[in-house]
């Protein structure tokens, strides 16, 4: 195949990379975390770091109980505090499931963008990795519905609602 170029995907939001100094260094998570709070004059404390490792590192959003389970030493208390102003730093964001449970994970500029997919019976929610086809259509049909009432359109939000897989092998 002759000179075809590799199609890149529409955007990639945290592929971007910096050049600082003449060295080639995109900020990590953890560096990005610490900016935030220190502009609001709060440390990254090592519960914060605890926090923001176990989000980053689920791939799903996490219930405080979850997030306990992989953190036996944090009182309940204290990752609820701590939640919370990680939320009010822009670090966290609260994911509406299906069900009553608060679940948390890191805010689309650190984690990049994505959908979820809830399960209505049993209330687990996933990321989605967002392809290319749905960004496209998602984009033009939600720009059309917005113009009419006068909105300009600065990103979205789609969950999911459906049956996971081991709730569709389980009968009710
Ligand atoms: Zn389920
Ligand atoms: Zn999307």
């Amino acid at each position: 195949m002759p000179g075809e170029p590799a199609t890149a995907p529409g955007h990639q939001p945290g592929s971007g990379r910096r050049i600082l100094g003449g060295m080639s260094a995109a900020p990590t998570v953890d560096e990005q975390v610490a900016l935030r709070l220190a502009s609001l004059e709060q440390r990254y404390t090592p519960v914060r770091q605890a926090l923001v490792a176990t989000l980053a590192g689920a791939g799903r959003p996490l219930s405080i109980p979850e997030i306990l389970e992989s953190n036996v030493e944090l009182p309940q208390s204290s990752a609820y505090r701590n939640i919370t102003a990680l939320i009010e730093a822009g670090v966290v964001r609260r994911v509406t499931g299906v069900d009553d449970h608060g679940r948390f994970e890191l805010a689309e500029e650190l984690a990049g963008h994505h959908h979820h997919l809830a399960c209505g019976r049993c209330g687990k929610v996933e990321d989605v990795a967002p392809s290319p086809r749905l960004e496209r259509a998602m984009a033009e049909a939600a720009r059309a519905v917005a113009e009419e009432q006068g909105y300009e359109v600065t990103h979205h939000q789609f969950d999911l609602v459906g049956v996971c897989p081991s709730c569709r092998s389980t009968p009710v």
